[in-house]
């Protein structure tokens, strides 16, 4: 059966939802506080009510099952509610389900002693802290192989010397989960085992905290943990199992990702749409211009067909509950959401002129996000790669010297096939 409906009730949830972001939650994203900024006395006062009014609307961290304090609507529903929190910074905040602490959440609920789910889960889970995921390294991030940052087990102690690269939020965060070399010479995917570190233990350097573009707040550091020790138990999974907690997070993370994208593209496509029909040049509006109308048709058909396929594989990680089994349509959606969110958001900016270029709008730091959507989680020709790679597992070659479907051998084969009852049927005729 395939319905392209949303359920009435959840539709009224939703219509809640898009009245609350505009009206309470998109003003927080010009008062220049950071959203994650949970020590911020100004951020919380604004922040907090907000979040209490949606637990009372019964929407805090949807994307949590009811054992985690969420309301386990799965991943479809939870995609609708996602692509309007997208529209504003502080969306995710407020609705107790923001990146990169709902997948360390995952790690930590999978993972965690009592004690550690005790200390940083719960706190976590209600944003009275926030996290951060250290893995990636400044010589290389695309392919965790080349990763040198280690850990090595003295005595009750686990000791982590090396480099991390873009650990977001390392300045906000309460702990950070560290991926480090504990078996050098393990086969490649069992080198890396994660840990849990507490942002107060000694040793954790901040050599910078580098902003993206050219005028957000720094927010992404370049660590160095210099003889960084945690108790043994703060390893998460089993020695060498780094790759397995890491899919943890990674596949929830990639889908909610392009979840929140679709909100910020169609936000971009709705001032767009806006400006064309604003704006004359040479006597006509905009939006009277062929080449313009071309803009606005590509991005309208791009966005809708982004969305089905992110629904759809939201629809396919409910029914599957394995995200090893969407792998290829997640790496799909991985693949495309950069290069609907540059293209949009170029569009939406050329088309506002010299103003579209200015901080005065989000044209820029847009195009500058979809970079990041394009590299986060893994760049997008690694994602191509997989989509290929496991689409090509469906389709075999042929050893024959021509392709199968050679027209001059089907014709041959349905001649000696059907060739007799041509025959009678045309003399018969
Ligand atoms: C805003 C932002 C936030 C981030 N936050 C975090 C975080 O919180 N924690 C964290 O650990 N990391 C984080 N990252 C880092 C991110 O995971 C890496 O940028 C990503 O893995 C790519 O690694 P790299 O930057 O070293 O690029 P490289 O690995 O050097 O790759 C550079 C380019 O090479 C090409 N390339 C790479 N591999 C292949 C291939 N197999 N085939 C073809 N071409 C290839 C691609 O074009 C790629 O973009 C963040 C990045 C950004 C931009």
């Amino acid at each position: 059966m395939w319905s392209f409906e949303t359920d009435p009730d959840y539709q009224k949830k939703l219509d809640w939802v898009m009245r609350f972001v505009k009206d309470e939650v998109e003003p927080l994203d010009y008062l220049g506080v950071q959203s994650y900024d949970v020590k911020n006395e100004k951020r919380n006062k604004a922040v907090k009510p907000l979040q209490a009014e949606v637990r009372r609307q019964g929407l805090w961290a949807c994307h949590l099952g009811p054992d985690l304090g969420g309301q386990g609507y799965g991943q479809v529903k939870l995609g609708l509610l996602n692509e309007i929190l997208g529209r504003s910074h502080f969306g995710p905040i407020v609705f107790g389900c923001q990146a990169p602490d709902s997948g360390n959440a995952e790690i930590l609920a999978h993972y965690g002693t009592p004690a550690q789910k005790k200390k940083y889960l719960q706190p976590l889970l209600d944003n009275e802290i926030v996290s951060c995921f250290s893995m990636t390294e400044p010589q290389g991030g695309a392919d965790p192989k080349v990763f040198t940052c280690r850990a090595e087990l003295d005595g009750d102690e686990w000791v982590i010397n090396g480099e991390k690269w873009f650990s977001s939020h390392a300045h906000l965060a309460s702990f950070l989960i560290v991926m480090a070399v504990t078996d050098p010479q393990a086969p490649p995917y069992r080198r890396l085992s994660q840990f849990i570190v507490p942002a107060e233990t000694p040793g954790i350097e901040m050599i910078r905290n580098m902003p993206v573009g050219y005028h957000s707040k720094p927010g992404h550091a370049y660590l160095r943990y210099n003889n960084v020790r945690i108790p043994k138990d703060h390893m998460l999974g089993n020695r060498g199992d780094g790759f397995v907690v890491a899919q943890t997070r990674l596949g929830g993370g990639r889908i909610h990702h392009a979840m929140r994208t679709i909100g910020q593209v169609k936000k971009s496509f709705d001032m767009m749409c806006e400006r064309v029909l604003s704006r004359e040049t040479q006597g006509s509006l905009l939006a009277d211009k062929q080449m313009v109308q071309e803009k606005i048709a590509d991005s309208w058909m791009e966005i809708e067909q982004f969305r089905l396929l992110v629904l759809q594989t939201a629809w396919k990680i409910d029914k599957h509950k394995d995200y090893m089994k969407v792998r290829k349509d997640i790496s799909a959606v991985k693949a495309l959401m950069p290069k609907i969110f540059h293209d949009v958001a170029a569009r939406a900016l050329h088309l506002h002129g010299s103003l579209g270029v200015t901080p005065d709008m989000p044209f820029a730091e847009q195009v500058i996000e979809s970079f990041h959507m394009g590299l986060a989680d893994g760049p997008t020709e690694v994602h191509k790669v997989t989509v290929a790679r496991q689409v090509l597992r469906d389709y075999h070659g042929t050893n024959q010297l021509f392709p199968t479907q050679y027209i001059p051998h089907l014709r041959d084969a349905a001649i000696a096939k059907l060739g007799d009852l041509i025959e009678r049927e045309v003399s018969a005729a």
